[in-house]
Order: structure tokens, then sequence, then C-alpha cells
């Protein structure tokens, strides 16, 4: 596909970055490989808006991938984080800030008893999984296709052809024994996982799931999944771990557990709860808890988790989450959902905008998303013409058929006219594209 408009300064950037740097990029999705062209090399944020190395201005539905829920460079965040900075950046020491930031999440998800702060989502999830490890005694964990846990070597098993229930290693680098006792079932699907525990009776540690799924595109567990994963887990004496590190503190104050109410024995955290620095977390269960050191024999540790400053910003951001900002989110979503399903039905694009409270991202088919397979059917063909032509007339989408789009407190009307005004003729682009 050939692509009207240039982007010398990124490209340069990033003709420097792929000497030095695997891709180009210090992550894979960032590279543009799926929607091919230069990716745009950032240099600040300013509320919903984005401006690239050479200039331009993009409204951005990204936000950094979830975390930046009251947009960029939001003046109380920023304050925070410029008062801790002044008083140092790391002493290796426990600290107020993590203890303040801590009481918060304890606060707002009743689930969660006790937490642990670490510096990434990937972290929290490996961290999670291998307490329920040590406190069940158990090796075997479940997991969904097309849920996202971070790059933690047994969570990157997926199931390979043929072998339609057991993991297998989809990374070189990950071995079969770190592979082999994951096992892999197809998102909301229950009789599956009643079937994987009646055939490997005692041996499964834990379920882990994305408390609503964002990394296959949004597709929300369907009615009583969640609630059914909980109550096998219950019955087989394993722990059910909902994976919010994406819905935490983003779907409602207190992320999808706000909005399903199912108990988890166990929840990791990130992205919003770091206010764009690296923080995250997990905890559940204080008994479960407690077997982690040096309460506990589980190790686990992080020279930077709790960091001074990554606590300011998560405290000043989540402490600027109330209920009125959780409205504006869901309004910005709800409005922008209507105006791309009316640009796509204009234009006679079959597509499903597939929401999840604010999360929400489109499918090109019209046939029921439920799991990855039906989201691979779709024409993601079409989402590649249709991403170029908004990034051409400066809205800034996920470079993903598969992501999430995300939005903040602060997509003002401006900011949405602008994306308004460029949907039309992204929609033509998506209808004319060819496979
Ligand atoms: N879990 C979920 C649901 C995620 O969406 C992600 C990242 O997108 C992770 C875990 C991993 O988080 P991180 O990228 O901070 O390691």
């Amino acid at each position: 596909m050939a692509y009207s408009y240039e982007a010398p300064v990124s490209q340069t950037l990033f003709d420097r970055a792929s000497l030095v740097t695997p891709g180009g990029v210090n992550s894979p999705v960032r590279a543009f490989r799926a929607v091919g062209g230069t990716p745009r090399f950032m240099v600040s944020g300013t509320g919903p808006y984005l401006t690239d190395a050479d200039g331009r201005e993009y409204v951005d539905l990204v936000c950094s991938w979830g975390p930046m829920i009251l947009g960029h460079a939001h003046p109380d965040v920023i304050a925070a984080v410029q008062d801790a900075v002044a008083r140092g950046t790391s002493f290796g020491t426990p600290g107020e800030g993590e203890v303040a930031l801590a009481e918060e999440i304890v606060a707002r998800i009743e689930p969660v008893e006790q937490v642990r702060l670490v510096s990434s989502g990937t972290e929290a999830t490996m961290s999670a999984i291998r307490l329920a490890r040590g406190f069940t005694g158990r090796a075997k964990v479940v997991k969904f296709a097309g849920c996202y846990h971070g790059h933690v070597d047994a969570l990157l098993a997926s199931a390979g052809s043929g072998v339609a229930t057991f993991g297998l290693p989809d990374t070189p680098g990950v071995t079969g024994a770190q592979a082999g006792d994951t096992i892999v079932l197809p998102y909301n699907d229950l009789e599956a996982v009643r079937a994987a525990f009646a055939a490997q009776p005692g041996e499964i540690a834990c379920v882990i799931t994305e408390a609503s799924p964002g990394n296959m595109g949004v597709v929300p567990p369907l009615d009583g999944f969640n609630a059914g994963l909980k109550e096998i887990c219950a019955a087989n004496g394993a722990l059910y771990i909902s994976d919010e590190v994406m819905t935490g503190f983003r779907t409602s104050r207190a992320g999808w557990y706000g909005i399903d109410g199912v108990r988890p024995d166990l929840m990791t955290f990130g992205k919003v709860m770091g206010g764009g620095f690296p923080a995250a977390a997990f905890g559940g269960r204080a008994d479960v808890m407690a077997h982690l050191a040096p309460a506990g024999p589980v190790y686990q540790a992080g020279t930077l988790s709790g960091n001074p400053v990554a606590t300011a910003a998560g405290l000043a951001q989540l402490r600027l989450l109330d209920d009125a900002a959780y409205a504006k989110v869901d309004a910005v979503s709800a409005e922008l959902r209507s105006l791309v399903g009316e640009a796509f039905t204009k234009e006679g694009v079959a597509h499903t905008v597939s929401a999840a409270s604010n999360m929400f991202s489109v499918f090109f088919t019209d046939e029921p998303v439920r799991n990855y397979e039906d989201a691979k059917k779709q024409e993601a063909f079409r989402f590649t013409a249709f991403f170029h032509s908004m990034l051409e007339q400066g809205v800034y989408l996920p470079p993903s058929a598969f992501e999430s789009w995300f939005v903040s407190t602060a997509h003002d009307a401006r900011a949405l006219e602008r994306i308004a005004a460029a949907l039309p003729a992204a929609a033509r682009a998506a209808s004319e594209a060819t496979a």
C-alpha cells in the first residue's frame, strides 16, 4: 500500500533506532508492522493530543495503551511527579507513597485485602501465577486463547494447531517445560474449562483470564462466564485470577470487578494505576498473599517496586478518578462509538463496534465475536486502509485491528469533532480496501 503522506523526521529516527534496537522499537506493536508505514516518534502530549517529531498533531486514541485516562500531562499529575522527583527518585527502602497507593487500591477494590506493588503488568501476572502455584502446590495454569497477560514465558503459550488443549511454546526461547504446564482453552467456553479440570483432577493451580479481554480486540465475557470460572475454580481447589491490568481503574472506579462483581482470589493491575509511570500490582485474598516473602515462602522482589515517583503519579491520577471522571470517559466512548458505527454503516462496511464499558474496538465483520477464532475471521485488511486514512487526517489509532481503543477525560468536543471530520474518508477507504 502506498502512503500519500510522509514523516521524514520520524523516518530518520526510526532508521537510527533500527541500527541500535531490534526492529527499531522497545515493544513490538509500536513498529507498525501490522499496518505498514513509518511509526510516529512522539515528542510531546497535551490533553487528548500527541505531537510527533515532524510537528504534526494527532488526536490520541491509544492513550499509551490505557494509562493516560486523564489525557497527557494532566497538571495535577505533573505537579505530584515534580514534587516527588524533587525529593529524590529512588531509595530502596519503604516509603509512605507506596502505602498510600496500596491503601487506595484496597479501598477501591473489595476483593483486594492485600496488595504487592511491582513495575509492570508482566511482573504482576508472573508473580500472581507463582503465588498461585506456591499456595496450591500445583503446577498447571489455565489461560484463554487471545488473552494477553504480558510476556511471561508460561503465558505466551497459545494452542498450537492440532493440539487443542495443551500449550505449545509459540515463541522461540520459551521451552516446552515452561509452556508444558499451560493449558490454553477457547475464551467464553465454560464447558472446555470443566473438561480440563475433569481431565486433570488436583493438578490445576489457577485459571487466569483478562477480566474483560482487550487484547484480541475487545471481546467481553458472556453473561455468567466469569462467575462460572470462579465457581469451577472454587469447586476444584484452584485460584481464580482476574487480570485487570487493562480494565483496572479504567472500566469503572473498581475496574471490571466494579461491573460484574465476581470476586477473584487474586487480581493483577497496571497501566492506569501508574499514571504513565512503570507501576503495577497484584493482590487479593489475605490468606493467599500471606504466602509471599517476607511473610511467607514464595519469593518475589523488585529494586524499583513502589518507586516514589511512580507511586506519586499513580496516586495523583487515581485521586482524580471520581465518579464524574468515569461518567465523562464513558460518555466520550459512547459518542465515539456511535460516530464510528455511523461512518461504517454509511459506507456499507460490515462491522461490529464491540465495547466493554468505555473500552472498545471495531471488528470488520457483522458476525458475533466471542473468542479469538471469531476475531481472526474479520477482514483485518480493511483496518489497514482505515488506520492510514485516520493517521493522515491527524487521528492516532492503535496500529492493529486486534487492540482496544482508549479515550480519556480530556477528549473534549474539539477532539471529537476532529475525529468526526476524519471518519467519512477513512470509512470510505475501508470500504474500497482489497485483501
Ligand atoms: N495483562 C494485560 C491484560 C495487558 O493488557 C498487559 C499489557 O498490555 C499486560 C498484562 C502486561 O503489562 P505490561 O505491558 O505492563 O508488562
